[in-house]
């Protein structure tokens, strides 16, 4: 066995196949492939193979994508036939909320390019007339897509790599991982067959590894204590069974019929496709338990648990409903395998946190459909320091390596198993493991009507409802269209542009940076000028590529004393970064020391015009009334004030783009300061806003929002901020920055949309009957009374007065891309004496 390579890939399932494969593709010559028993051993085994499409996400749908493309052509390069069968699929919808879905979906599906086809109940009917319809509203059928066999896939990947020079060694397991500063000793140990059981022997060998990638499917948590981290992989139990033939199938087949699309009864909660004259049901049932919380057993192969019929009794009897003939047709065969989830469903993708050359590929609960691009754009990241679509969503560090447990991961997992199939409304926000962060004004906000979202395990307030709601209020208000929460929404939006609005920020992630290396620092580290003392700047730390990593609200409170905030959902894949350049670059720059103050300051936006004259009513100064005024407190500046008793940073700053400040404040004081705040408000009418409000006020700023507008897919010139970006100077990134271009630009748009529907950020445009670009954000406008979205399209349509239309709802709405900051462009109401 070799013993020192490029890169060690630990699991030889899909995903750690395609992994190697990807490696030896993107031209690293020495890598090898570990695997404790056969390859395909864990999940990939007793996978039903389907490939699906369908997905609500950007990232997710590339990789996906990337995979059906990729696999269709593995038999050419390999000579080994994957088994892909290429029957379609058919998504079933009976409900108009369900056909509103796919419809937000196909909009999305159609910036990935995408096939997709509409079906209504008599067609369906007519292809495929087993099928029951009559209860149907419609379906999207995916013409390319359909199952593969899970293991000759794998088989086929391994043949690949290995002609690509990859070297895989089976029946060896890794089992500790040491850093020496450069690369990585991994110890592994020879495993042994004993009586029907894996069993590890005394052999063991040592290899050294610039880079290793752990793809470990159920032993993720087994990794995680080996490596130090915490690792929100954790399987859940899924089954489905297969049906004895069914003599109306085969009957149907044999008249010259071809093969069923894999059909799919997203409200019945399962998928169906044919298996050998017979039917394969697999249900995403409600109460499917989370396993090997602790640690997968040694002993645990490609392993199955007992069936539990009971518990997918009702999608059984759901598909007698939607094909008739199963009912005849008798159970023959049962899998349930662990199947691996994270919190929110996306697989753990990219560096492990705190950890250097460490990459993670774990928690895949489609992994057979994610594979191939799984491979491809790991690979890309590893080879070559980026891939071409933002990989931040699917990024390990993007859950809390501080407060994140056992028991949320598990919990959380069950929950992402059991929606699956739940409808997928963009302002969903699932009940598990809530309340979990709350800053100490929950409770008050909760009192005053507060429907929570969750940032990062934060509560913060979406939108106040009405005081009385009952507790399905938030559940119900929720829409493809526009919601029930819309009209809160707006009523506070309008309450921001013509008096004062509350809000709360404090999920915001907030470090200090001192110390004498510090400004050296930030300012190779982030591309805008760095601020004077008591004064603020907005600015990015790019990546290698120059495209955007990190928006930093930076604040300078001395020479050497630094104080940034940055995305609250973001926080620990943010600090990982900064962590990381700070320990890369303190040799050359000088002491750093970095700190993460996040739960020790709370932060309220006030805004709006009136809030002034809210402030002043409390403020506590040698002269209150000149204390806020532009001379004393100018625009983009800090002061440390006094409200009442509470001491408080206060930053003239205001993402609505009002006249406003942040007030950033020691959060053991938190009540006290909502208490005078509201107290104060009270006299000029005060409203209590939420993001959702807030989200549509920065849009009709222009603000670009991180991870929507701003990511690693584009950098912070294509996103049109010059002004943000300093080009006298050098940056991280900045030649990067400069060679890319502007490949495609950002733009603001004003859309005459459906009465009852905004764009939620994630529709195709189009110019005429060409698909030009996507929106990245969207919502409603109050100044202009309609909808209103920013997006990406090429340069020379990103002109104010250029006509475009967003697809929404499977039409086309005109929209116009007009000036940035359509409100306010002068930034008149923002710098507002007084
Ligand atoms: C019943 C069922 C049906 C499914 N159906 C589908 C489907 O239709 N479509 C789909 O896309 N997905 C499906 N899945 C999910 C899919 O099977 C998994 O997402 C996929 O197999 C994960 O692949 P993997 O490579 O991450 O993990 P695995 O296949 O589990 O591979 C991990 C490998 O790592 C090895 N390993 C672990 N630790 C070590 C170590 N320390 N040293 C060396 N080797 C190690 C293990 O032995 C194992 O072989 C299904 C899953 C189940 C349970």
């Amino acid at each position: 066995m070799k013993t020192h390579v490029k890169a060690l890939v630990v699991g030889g399932g899909a995903i750690g196949t395609s992994i190697a494969y990807h490696l030896a593709r993107a031209g690293w010559q020495d890598v090898m492939l570990i695997e404790r028993d056969e390859l395909t051993a864990g999940s990939t085994w007793h996978s039903a193979g389907l490939l699906p499409y369908f997905n609500m996400s950007y990232a997710t749908t590339h990789i996906h994508d990337y995979s059906i493309k990729f696999y269709k052509t593995l038999e050419e390069e390999t000579g080994l036939n994957a088994g892909f069968s290429v029957v379609g699929n058919l998504r079933m919808a009976q409900t108009k909320a369900r056909m509103d879905e796919y419809m937000v979906y196909a909009t999305t599906a159609e910036t990935c390019d995408v096939p997709y086809e509409w079906m209504t109940p008599a067609q369906i009917k007519e292809r495929w007339p087993l099928v029951r319809t009559d209860d149907l509203e419609g379906a999207i059928y995916h013409p390319t897509d359909g199952y593969i066999n899970p293991a000759d896939v794998t088989i086929a990947m391994a043949k690949g790599a290995r002609q690509r020079g990859v070297t895989i060694e089976r029946k060896w397991q890794a089992d500790a991982f040491t850093w020496t500063g450069d690369h990585w000793d991994v110890t592994l140990t020879r495993m042994v067959e004993k009586g029907g059981n894996l069993v590890p022997s005394d052999e063991q060998t040592v290899v050294s590894a610039e880079h290793v990638v752990t793809a470990s499917g159920n032993h993720s948590q087994r990794i995680a204590q080996l490596l130090g981290i915490k690792m929100p992989a954790i399987p859940v139990e899924h089954q489905y069974i297969i049906t004895e033939p069914d003599p109306e199938l085969l009957k149907y087949r044999e008249a010259g019929n071809i093969e069923h699309p894999v059909l799919r009864d997203a409200d019945a909660k399962w998928y169906v496709r044919e298996e050998r004259g017979g039917w394969m049901l697999g249900p995403y049932e409600f109460n499917a338990p989370a396993r090997f919380e602790y640690g997968c057993p040694d002993s645990f192969r490609a392993d199955l648990f007992p069936l539990d019929l009971e518990r997918i009794e009702e999608e059984y009897m759901s598909m007698i409903h939607r094909i008739p003939t199963t009912e005849t047709a008798g159970l023959k065969a049962d899998f349930n395998g662990p199947i691996c989830y994270t919190p929110d469903g996306n697989p753990l993708m990219g560096p492990a946190p705190g950890l250097r050359n460490m990459w993670l590929a774990e928690g895949f609960s489609f992994g057979i459909t994610a594979a191939g691009g799984a491979g491809k754009y790991l690979a890309d990241l590893m080879v070559e320091g980026e891939a071409e679509i933002d990989m931040a969503s699917l990024d390990p560090r993007r859950f809390g390596q501080d407060w994140m447990t056992t028991e949320y991961a598990a919990r959380k997992n069950e929950e992402a198993y059991e929606h699956v199939y739940i409808l997928h409304h963009p302002d969903e926000e699932r009940p598990a493991c809530r309340p979990l962060r709350t800053a100490p004004a929950y409770d008050r906000q909760k009192a005053l009507g507060a429907q929570f979202g969750c940032v990062n395990g934060w509560e913060r307030p979406n939108y106040y409802g009405p005081l009385d709601a009952p507790e399905t209020f938030d559940h119900d208000a929720r829409s493809f269209r526009r919601g029930g929460w819309w009209d809160y929404a707006k009523v506070e939006a309008e309450a921001i542009r013509s008096g004062v609005g509350l809000i709360d920020g404090s999920a915001f992630a907030k470090h200090r940076l001192t110390g004498p290396g510090a400004t050296a620092f930030l300012d190779w580290f982030t591309c805008n000028k760095l601020p004077k003392v008591g004064r603020i700047n907005l600015t990015y730390a790019l990546t290698s590529h120059g495209t955007t990593r990190t928006e930093y609200t930076i604040v300078r409170e001395g020479e050497e004393d630094y104080y940034l905030v940055s995305s609250g959902g973001l926080h620990a894949y943010d600090e990982d970064f900064l962590y990381k350049a700070i320990a890369d670059k303190e040799a050359e720059f000088g002491r750093i020391k970095e700190e993460d103050v996040t739960t020790r300051w709370g932060v309220f936006a006030i805004a709006g015009p009136g809030s002034r004259d809210v402030l002043r009513e409390i403020i506590k100064d040698v002269n209150p009334d000149t204390v806020l005024s532009n001379k004393r407190f100018p625009w983009l500046s800090v002061r440390n004030i006094e409200l009442g008793m509470c001491p408080v940073k206060a930053i003239r700053v205001a993402y609505t783009g009002e006249l406003g400040w942040e007030l950033h404040h020691p959060i053991e004081m938190q009540n006290y300061l909502w208490d005078l705040l509201m107290m104060a408000g009270a006299k000029h009418g005060m409203k209590l806003v939420g993001a959702r409000a807030q989200n549509w006020l920065r849009q009709e700023k222009s603000y670009r929002a991180f991870g929507h507008e701003l990511g690693r897919d584009g950098t912070p010139l294509e996103a049109d901020l010059p002004r943000f970006v300093d080009l006298s100077k050098d940056f991280h990134g900045k030649a990067a920055l400069q060679e890319t271009g502007v490949r495609s630009k950002c733009c603001t748009v004003l859309i005459d949309g459906p009465a009852d529907a905004d764009p939620w950020g994630r529709e195709a445009l189009y110019n005429g009957d060409a698909r030009v670009g996507r929106l990245t954000s969207g919502g409603y406008s109050v100044t202009f009374g309609k909808s209103i979205g920013m997006g990406y399209v090429a340069p020379d349509l990103a002109v104010p007065g250029t006509k475009l239309q967003v697809k929404m709802f499977d039409q086309l709405w005109n929209a116009e891309v007009v000036e940035d900051s359509p409100y306010d462009p002068k930034n008149e109401a923002i710098r507002k004496d007084g």
